[in-house]
């Protein structure tokens, strides 16, 4: 039995709706759409009477669910959306399955990262109960910071790039694979130089593994910090990269920080353009020091226990915080992926437009709908992305993860179309919107009952 669909008053899209009728499977119409005064897609099915069960055939619900997911895509969050900590949403794997049998088109766009996609894409579909054989999950993965697959391949040849984040060792890694070839992490440096971090630290531990700086480089505790004379042999770094939520704070903040006051990125080192109030940011951060790139800005996320957790968002507002204290409240210039960010949506977007990848066509796309937990990344995201190719995102949220409703918080910041229990009513509810009337039961049956 469907549940009922909790529309947002006053939401972005000015949609209005209505419970939604009680089904069983295959009890389905068929209806059309139509669209609304303010051109926001309303199926006329939520309005009007439903056909009589006895009228309508199975075959046609198939033919005009797969006319509607044909022309249409979907991009998932993962963390609260198709799991709660390890535990499935029921009918999460079935729904995929069956969308997949229609040949929709959809990806799994999520914040986290510090891992290989395909790393990824086996932890889902082991979680989800899936085999690795199946062809619904592979190749659909889009991590935090997989965009940086597409950067510049010059500049992944010829830079040096600091890399942190959970495991900083597997990100190196993956770093590698997308082209990086001098990727550095904070045990790189620590084992470099001990001075760097004059206490206990982790080496046994989370900084076990590390290399050699490239090209023989070194970090050396005689340079003059303000001397522009730097040795040949000094590390530089020309990029800075937080992939994901990093373990140790204090180091990784106190590496980042000898970067943004550096000349140039030189370790060691300190700008003389900084605190000189003639300067933009009073010149923090104006002398050639290494862009810093965060790749998830999400405060919390959920897992199994009661209490949403930290995530990457809050070392940021750390390393905000520690930056403000150091320069007098400078204010702290960095660059974003991952949602809510445009640059992460226009990446899923196209990939959605080259679903098949070599020899596919692009297919345009009526709608896309997001399918998020959080409103503050997931649902301003879809809300916020206008694509180039006027398509319309529209955003639904789902109750299993970060938002609840509280006495104190009725609504979320960032009103997403629709609210909904799962995700698998979250489809349903796109299908309607598409003026097609599907059940939660035909959507979440097992492959042996589909008809
Ligand atoms: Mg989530």
């Amino acid at each position: 039995m469907l549940s009922r669909c909790r529309l947002i008053p006053g939401s972005q899209l000015g949609f209005v709706a209505q419970p939604s009728p009680a089904f069983s499977s295959f009890r389905v119409s068929a209806t059309r759409s139509s669209t609304s005064k303010r051109g926001f897609h309303v199926a006329s099915s939520l309005r009007e009477k439903i056909q009589s069960p006895s009228t309508v055939k199975q075959g046609a619900v198939n033919g005009d669910a797969h006319k509607a997911l044909s022309e249409i895509a979907f991009a998932f969050d993962i963390d609260g959306v198709l799991y709660q900590g390890s535990r499935p949403i029921p009918g999460a794997r079935e729904m995929l399955r069956k969308i997949r049998a229609h040949d929709a088109r959809y990806v799994f766009l999520t914040n986290g990262g510090g891992s290989h996609e395909d790393a990824k894409f086996r932890s889902l579909s082991k979680r989800l109960g899936m085999s690795e054989d199946e062809d619904v999950i592979r190749n659909r993965i889009i991590l935090s910071h997989t965009p940086m697959r597409g950067w510049d391949e010059q500049m992944k040849k010829q830079g040096t790039v600091l890399i942190t984040g959970s495991h900083p060792e597997t990100a190196r890694r993956v770093a590698n694979e997308y082209g990086f070839e001098r990727a550095v992490t904070p045990a790189d440096i620590i084992e470099a130089n001990d001075k760097v971090y004059p206490f206990d630290n982790l080496r046994e531990s989370l900084h076990k593994e590390s290399r050699p700086l490239p090209d023989g480089k070194i970090v050396s505790n005689t340079i003059d910090p303000y001397s522009k004379d730097v040795p040949a042999n000094a590390l530089k770094i020309d990029q800075i990269l937080v992939w994901n939520d990093p373990r140790d704070w204090s180091l990784d903040i106190q590496v980042i920080h000898d970067l943004l006051i550096s000349h140039r990125g030189y370790l060691g080192t300190i700008s003389d353009k900084n605190g000189n109030s003639s300067l933009p940011n009073n010149g923090w951060q104006q002398d050639g020091q290494p862009p810093i790139w965060i790749s998830n800005l999400d405060l919390l996320w959920k897992t199994e226990y009661p209490v949403n957790r930290f995530g990457t968002g809050a070392f940021v507002e750390a390393l905000k915080g520690v930056w403000a204290a150091s320069t007098g409240g400078a204010e702290l210039q960095f660059s974003a992926l991952g949602k809510p960010f445009r640059h992460t949506y226009q990446y899923a977007h196209d990939r959605l437009l080259n679903h098949r990848g070599q020899g596919d066509k692009k297919r345009p796309l009526k709608r896309v709908y997001m399918i998020g937990d959080n409103p503050e990344s997931d649902i301003r995201g879809a809300n916020e992305f206008a694509p180039d190719d006027g398509t319309q995102w529209i955003s639904i949220l789902v109750k299993t993860g970060v938002w609840k409703e509280t006495a104190a918080q009725r609504e979320p910041r960032y009103k997403p179309a629709v609210v909904v229990d799962d995700v698998v009513e979250a489809i349903a509810w796109a299908m309607r919107n598409e003026g097609v009337e599907v059940t939660r039961d035909w959507l979440a049956a097992s492959e042996e009952d589909w008809v």
